[in-house]
């Protein structure tokens, strides 16, 4: 069977002498995995339509489950070279990518999430050099809320009551009663100021287009970067270690 979606590249992988496997991000099926005959061979249009973050009209064949179809089209719909030419903002979209790929599961048709991510790359590759720091943290943000990780910070995830300490292992600020208990749960936490709170809502609320007036005071966004990275190693160490498991378990 021929299905036609559009996707957007996240990864390759070389398989054989010169062929691929792409994992895309596609408007239709979710997150797939999709194999490319010879794409590496030559200079072609297919071929190039195969580097990471291009959004391509794709064709593909196998029965619909199929866990690897075979991608028989792709036509370019925008490179987005510009976003991989910059340094920085791909490495910042890389880590976008890489959460997605960690966090969100394959196979699960998510159309929001698509276009999410392509108004990313869009405002991404629109933005001017002087706001790109705040705008890579609200890209963050953002996709961990879209995806349905984003950490709470809107006062204690238990009660409701007052505080400002974030606990990665609750992914939560908790108020300094509810930290007490259960005994034996890690104790490590990021204490974060009331503005962090409010520039984090705003994050999210505000669409993505104007979020360039948001100018947050550089204590701001470095005690946020340091919230998320806490947060996203728990996370994504939590993630690794149950894949494993299943990995183990399945062996
Ligand atoms: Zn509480």
């Amino acid at each position: 069977m021929l299905t036609r979606t559009e996707g957007i590249v996240l990864r390759t992988q070389k398989y054989g002498e010169a062929d691929l496997i792409v994992t895309y991000l596609t408007s239709d099926r979710g997150i797939i995995k999709a194999f490319a005959k010879s794409p590496r061979k030559t200079k072609s249009r297919f071929g190039s339509s195969m580097e990471p973050l291009t959004h391509s009209k794709i064709s593909l064949w196998g029965k619909e489950q199929a866990s690897l179809p075979k991608i028989t089209q792709s036509d370019i719909i925008n490179s987005f070279h510009q976003v991989r030419d910059d340094f920085h903002d791909f490495i910042s979209v890389s880590k976008l990518v890489e959460m997605l790929m960690a966090l969100s599961p394959e196979n699960i048709p998510n159309k929001r999430l698509f276009t999410f991510f392509l108004n990313i790359l869009h405002t991404v590759k629109a933005s001017e050099q002087g706001s790109k720091d705040v705008l890579h943290l609200i890209t963050q943000i953002r996709l961990l809320a879209t995806i349905g990780y984003a950490p709470r910070l809107k006062g204690c995830g238990r009660c409701g009551g007052k505080g400002l300490n974030f606990y990665p292992a609750s992914g939560t600020i908790l108020c300094s009663k509810c930290a007490g208990t259960p005994v034996g749960e890690g104790k490590s936490f990021v204490r974060i100021h009331d503005n962090t709170v409010r520039f984090y809502t705003h994050s999210i609320e505000w669409p993505i287009h104007i979020s360039n007036r948001l100018k947050p005071q550089q204590v701001i966004l470095s005690e946020l970067s340091t919230l998320l990275d806490k947060h996203l190693t728990y996370l994504l160490s939590k993630k690794l270690q149950s894949s494993e498991f299943l990995a183990g378990v399945r062996g």
